[in-house]
């Protein structure tokens, strides 16, 4: 029986995962493996939800081996370290415990045919201070540090309040600036601005978790672009109606200005001024891990992707696919695919349909990438979007509001019926609604 191995279970290779197994692994067609470092998987646009507990990743995190025994294939942990064509196997690293323990040593995955998947993170474009001193979202582990973090400061914030009260203004903790918390983020495309929102969101639900008299007054975010306005991706109107909307909520929007270096406590631009925060996140731009490298010679761009051709097929080697983030794929129009959950989404679905041609011995087809559109959500408070492709007939059309709300959810929702079936995607709607009233709205720990 053939391996077909897929690397990286993200919001593409999970999916194809899954399609594979239920089709080519239960028919015992082949061996589907699926290989992440970690053993849980969360869609990764829902880290800004989970860094501002609005997320349970108890409840949305699903376990690879649970969901590899239930659709037919098998889950290998390890971070793939390296790549060798000849002889056609992946290298994984060691998995560690929880004390440092090594429990699983490094291994070799045979394959016949190899998926890579392994998505992007955040381009700190080697600016001075940045790895040390700000936060990236591009995992949950760095999610849930953002939270930590957060919580800390508004601890500090209430005992600094309570210090106030009798008259103890020494013992205080110092904070960017008296009486608020500062948060800055870098980057002012969707991860950032749902994050800003996100933030307000969570501020206004603190005081019922003990964090005395907090409201959203006392949080400052600011929110640092390098080009002319947020969200460049979307059109201006939606960029100027973002803007206004987050300036209602308190979000100081900073547009062309280029951040050149971090301190400890304070972003720095390329005039020379200070921005000063208390906690920094950074969310400017992605590249691929620069693993790729090690790859035995397969093509790749200067953000480390894998150049693929439009079958998906890596261009140096014709048993190796490449898709979501980590793919370099260029269009007609001469427009690289962008980096979004719906390219994985509907790469994945392609992906499976030209390796099961690949079975039946029938010719590959070629990816064409339907942009449907791109919609970005300001926590409970509204949603963006601007739609496209097949689903306005080719025109674009913007929305906003309850109905834009409800798109950006479709689209996690697209990816859990790829996951789970329709049926029980109905059952997880039904489960989360009443969720709602049963379970806190943030939560912090
Ligand atoms: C905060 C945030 C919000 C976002 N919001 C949106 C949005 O609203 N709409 C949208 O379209 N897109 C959004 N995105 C982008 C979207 O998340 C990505 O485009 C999408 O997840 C890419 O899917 P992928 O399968 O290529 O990679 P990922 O989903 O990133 O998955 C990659 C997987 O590979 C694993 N992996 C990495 N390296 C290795 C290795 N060496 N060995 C083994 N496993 C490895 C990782 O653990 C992970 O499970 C957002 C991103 C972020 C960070």
């Amino acid at each position: 029986m053939k391996n077909i191995v897929i690397v990286g279970g993200g919001a593409g290779g999970l999916e194809l995962a899954t399609y594979l197994g239920n089709t080519l692994g239960r028919k015992k067609r082949a061996n589907v493996i699926l290989n992440d470092r970690n053993q849980t998987h969360l869609w990764k646009p829902l880290l800004h939800e989970l860094a501002t507990g609005a997320l349970d990743d108890g409840v949305e995190a699903l376990s690879y081996r649970a969901h590899a025994h239930n659709h037919h294939f098998h889950f290998e942990q390890g971070a793939m370290v390296g790549l060798n064509r000849q002889h056609k196997y992946v290298e994984l690293s060691p998995v560690y415990g929880e004390d440092g323990d090594m429990i699983v040593v490094s291994r070799r995955i045979p394959y016949d045919y190899l998926v890579i998947a392994i998505g992007s993170k955040s381009n700190d474009f080697n600016t001075k201070g940045v790895a040390e001193n700000c936060i990236f979202l591009d995992n949950p582990a760095q999610a849930m540090r953002f939270q930590q973090k957060m919580l800390e400061l508004f601890l500090k914030l209430r005992e600094n309040q309570a210090l106030d009260d009798i008259g103890e203004e020494e013992s205080k903790q110092q904070l960017a600036e008296d009486g608020h918390i500062n948060i800055a983020i870098v980057g002012a495309g969707a991860t950032g601005v749902e994050l800003s929102a996100e933030l307000y969101n969570a501020a206004e639900h603190l005081s019922s978790y003990g964090y005395g008299e907090i409201d959203s007054s006392r949080l400052k975010v600011t929110l640092i672009e390098a080009g002319p306005r947020i969200l460049p991706a979307l059109p201006e109107r939606i960029s100027n109606d973002a803007t206004e909307e987050l300036s209602k909520l308190g979000v100081k929007v900073k547009t062309n200005t280029m951040i050149v270096e971090a301190d400890k406590k304070c972003l720095i631009t390329k005039e020379g001024s200070q921005i000063p925060a208390d906690l920094m996140v950074w969310s400017a731009g992605i590249r691929t891990s620069s693993i790729t490298q090690n790859f035995d010679g397969l093509e790749i761009n200067r953000i480390n992707q894998l150049v693929v051709k439009k079958t998906l097929q890596t261009t140096e080697d014709d048993t190796i696919f490449a898709m979501g983030d980590c793919c370099f794929f260029m269009q007609d129009d001469g427009t690289p695919i962008p980096p979004k959950a719906q390219a994985a989404h509907q790469m994945a679905g392609f992906c499976a349909k030209n390796i099961i041609a690949l079975f039946e011995g029938k010719p590959l087809k070629e990816f064409k990438y339907n942009d449907k559109g791109s919609l970005v959500s300001l926590s409970e408070f509204t949603a963006f979007g601007a739609l496209g492709g097949k689903l306005t007939g080719g025109s674009s059309m913007t929305i906003e509001g309850k109905i834009a709300q409800w798109m950006y959810i479709s689209l996690y929702r697209m990816h859990q019926a790829a996951l789970h079936g329709c049926f029980k995607t109905g059952l997880i709607i039904v489960v989360g609604r009443l969720n709602r009233f049963l379970r806190p709205a943030l939560k912090l720990h």
